[in-house]
């Protein structure tokens, strides 16, 4: 299969291109396209067999249920047995934005999109693109992200062409994506409701208007069991072997410069990931060391803009990733409000490798 990638403006997409795109899901082809948190891997969600080509093109374990995307609140009950009042509440705040609330399904959506669970995942995407498309289609759209199974999620058309090229016949590449990390997700099929994913909504977001929530995610290792399917630790993992370092940034630098010198001392090609003002304060410790050369480094954002640094979190770990290095030292940005998301998405990439730094 050839893939062809259209340019679309992220405010004001061509219709032309819309409509290619939307005809394209209606026969059950496979598109492309950007959402707000990352870009999708977009099939009619109702269409079995349009379906099973998002699991073959991502090589994604069929227990792994998909996120179904509706173009505006008043679709769920084409997907779902009604709303819980939390869920509305959150539905009406949120949307359209990144929050996915799982609900009792309607047998009208296959098992497969649904992993045979009793329950689907629903989300309202506020990007342009996503939406135009949506509302062209006419149809609920199954999306995972549009990567390969493992890999970090893509937030630019050129990530998406890394993973899928050859597999998928559409790509719309309205340029980066705004928050880059997957949607918040919260089951209301269990009781109390349960945040199961972290991202853009944080947990104070919908704890201020559903108190009852609780949180339940995994952290990243392989001996606890499974709370859902799609919740393996292991889930946005680089090639490199990540360990990730969290702690103050004056306790975490110097422990990070000092386990780099070592490494990349023992011929390790090694690379760090961490906010920019810490590469600055870990520069020093590095330069000018017989071992620099083997050092490689990628900034995501800042301690002070956490925007920022999920925005460019994926991106930078791919970066990294591409320069081939064998060890990953993360530097963590702590866990509250949007940072949750971001320790979240580290914590699955270190796969159980983590260090939490205090002061001497
Ligand atoms: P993504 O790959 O970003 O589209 O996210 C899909 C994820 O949504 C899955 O891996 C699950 O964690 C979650 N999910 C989808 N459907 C359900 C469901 N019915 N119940 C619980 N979690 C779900
Ligand atoms: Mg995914």
């Amino acid at each position: 299969m050839k893939t062809r990638v259209i340019k679309v403006d992220r405010d004001r997409p061509d219709p032309a291109a819309i409509e290619e795109a939307a005809a394209a899901l209606r026969d059950g082809k496979l598109v492309a396209f950007p959402t707000e948190t990352v870009y999708g891997l977009g099939a009619h969600a109702l269409d079995t067999d349009a379906v099973q080509k998002i699991f073959d093109a991502k090589e994604r374990p069929a227990n792994d249920p998909l996120i179904v995307h509706i173009a505006h609140i008043g679709q769920v009950n084409q997907c779902a047995v009604g709303m819980p009042a939390g869920a509305r509440k959150l539905g009406l705040s949120f949307w359209a934005g990144p929050l996915t609330l799982v609900l009792q399904k309607k047998p009208e959506v296959p098992d497969l999109v649904t992993a045979g669970l009793p329950s689907v995942a629903l989300r309202v995407p506020s990007h342009r693109v996503a939406r135009a498309l949506m509302e062209t289609a006419g149809i609920p759209i199954a999306a995972p992200s549009a990567n390969r199974f493992s890999r970090p999620s893509p937030t630019t058309a050129a990530h998406v062409i890394a993973d899928l090229d050859g597999r998928v016949g559409l790509i719309l590449d309205g340029g980066p994506t705004d928050i880059g990390l997957e949607s918040t997700i919260v089951d209301f099929t269990a009781d109390p409701p349960v945040l199961r994913r972290p991202g853009g909504i944080t947990f104070e977001q919908v704890h201020s208007l559903v108190p009852e929530v609780v949180v339940q995610t995994v952290q990243g290792s392989d001996d606890q069991p499974q709370p859902a399917p799609g919740q393996m630790g292991r889930h946005y993992a680089p090639r490199a072997e990540l360990t990730l370092y969290e702690g103050p940034a004056a306790a975490v630098v110097p422990r990070v410069a000092a386990d780099v010198r070592t490494a990349a001392a023992g011929g390790d090609r090694v690379g760090i990931l961490a906010p920019e003002e810490d590469l600055s304060a870990i520069a020093p410790e590095i330069a000018g060391r017989a071992s620099a050369g083997r050092i490689e480094t990628s900034p995501y954002g800042s301690r002070g803009d956490l925007d920022r640094s999920a925005r460019e979190l994926y991106a930078s770990i791919r970066a990294l990733d591409a320069t081939g290095v064998a060890k990953i030292f993360a530097i963590g940005v702590g866990s509250d409000g949007l940072a949750r998301a971001i320790h979240d998405r580290l914590m699955r990439a270190a796969d159980g490798r983590v260090k939490t730094i205090g002061y001497e």
